[in-house]
């Protein structure tokens, strides 16, 4: 893909599925409307399962390495068995981009507790579901570059929200809301302070300082987050993690939003009101430029051989 520029790639990612997507569940290679799992999945019955989202740049995983790392985390947490390794996984991933020609896009996998009877406890003896897929969303090309709008919601979550549990119902709901009020991400609060967005991280740049929530159960620990928090670092950008309110989020210089599959997008407007200027301010601006450079200068990077 080395040869592409940006406009090709938006070309590629619009054009439509020629054929059927293939997917992966429990061990095979699947044509989608053949990839079914049971009404008796605990994913199903109990949302009772862990997911993970990972980005394809230039037809490659993007930090997929980390994303399964904290798959690993998440399944421990709730003692769902990682019945196969990283690695398996990474072959999977890249093997679903690839025969399903994403350029840009994402993966998705899922792992829940299985099949049984419908019992709240853990049955026993029981594998658990795996599934994956690939679909394609322009990345580096995002038309939301420009800046979106946010829609304030309370947090109306579980106290866990550092696992990625696929009991997504809160979020649902927050975004569906955030979508009626013509919003593009929901802002989550609990009490007037800012947990983080319907499905990404927020920060706001104030004196221009870099403030997001610091880890903790209370907020999922951001991929995306984490590199931001790199990227900032090598831009000798300031950062202070700490919680922040919805009105210091009001008043601030910039606002934006970090995840997987927006990378870092700029909230110019929070409900009725403009954030600084209203348009996207230099410092996500910065970060943005600065994020997709890296995506692209690692998905372009030679892939080392390993000796046998
Ligand atoms: N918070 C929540 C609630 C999310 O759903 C997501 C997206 N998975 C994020 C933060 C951002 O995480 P990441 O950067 O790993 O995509």
């Amino acid at each position: 893909m080395h040869g592409l520029g940006r406009d090709d790639r938006v070309i590629l990612l619009t054009s439509p599925m020629t054929s059927m997507r293939i997917c992966w569940l429990n061990g095979e290679f699947v044509a989608e409307d053949s990839a079914k799992i049971s009404i008796f999945d605990r994913g199903v019955l109990f949302g009772d399962g862990i997911y993970e989202v990972a980005a394809v740049v230039n037809g490659r995983l993007l930090d997929a390495d980390l994303h399964l790392v904290r798959l690993t985390r998440s399944l421990a947490a709730v003692g769902i068995a990682m019945v196969q390794s990283a690695a398996a996984w990474l072959e999977i991933m890249q093997t679903l981009a690839t025969r399903n020609g994403i350029v840009e896009g994402l993966v998705y996998l899922q792992v829940t507790r299985g099949v049984a009877e419908r019992e709240f406890p853990f049955p026993a003896n029981v594998p658990p579901t795996m599934f994956a897929y690939a679909r394609p969303k322009a990345l580096t090309n995002d038309p939301n570059a420009v800046g979106v709008r946010a829609h304030v919601v309370p947090d109306l979550r579980w106290a866990r929200r550092d696992i990625k549990s696929t009991s997504l119902l809160a979020q649902v709901l927050a975004k569906q809301a955030a979508r009626a009020a013509g919003a593009f991400e929901a802002i989550m609060h609990d009490e007037g302070i800012v947990t983080e967005g319907g499905s990404s991280t927020i920060w706001i740049v104030q004196h221009g300082t870099l403030v997001t929530r610091p880890l903790s159960n209370d907020i999922l620990a951001g991929i995306t987050r984490d590199v931001t928090l790199q990227l900032a670092a090598a831009l000798k950008r300031p950062v202070v993690e700490r919680a922040f309110t919805l009105d210091e989020a009001l008043d601030a210089e910039e606002c934006f939003l970090t995840s997987a599959t927006s990378l870092v997008l700029p909230i110019t407007q929070i409900d009725d009101r403009n954030i600084g200027s209203g348009q996207p301010g230099p410092v996500t601006a910065a970060l943005r430029d600065a994020y997709i450079a890296r995506a692209i200068e690692l998905t372009t990077a030679p892939v080392l051989a390993v000796s046998a």
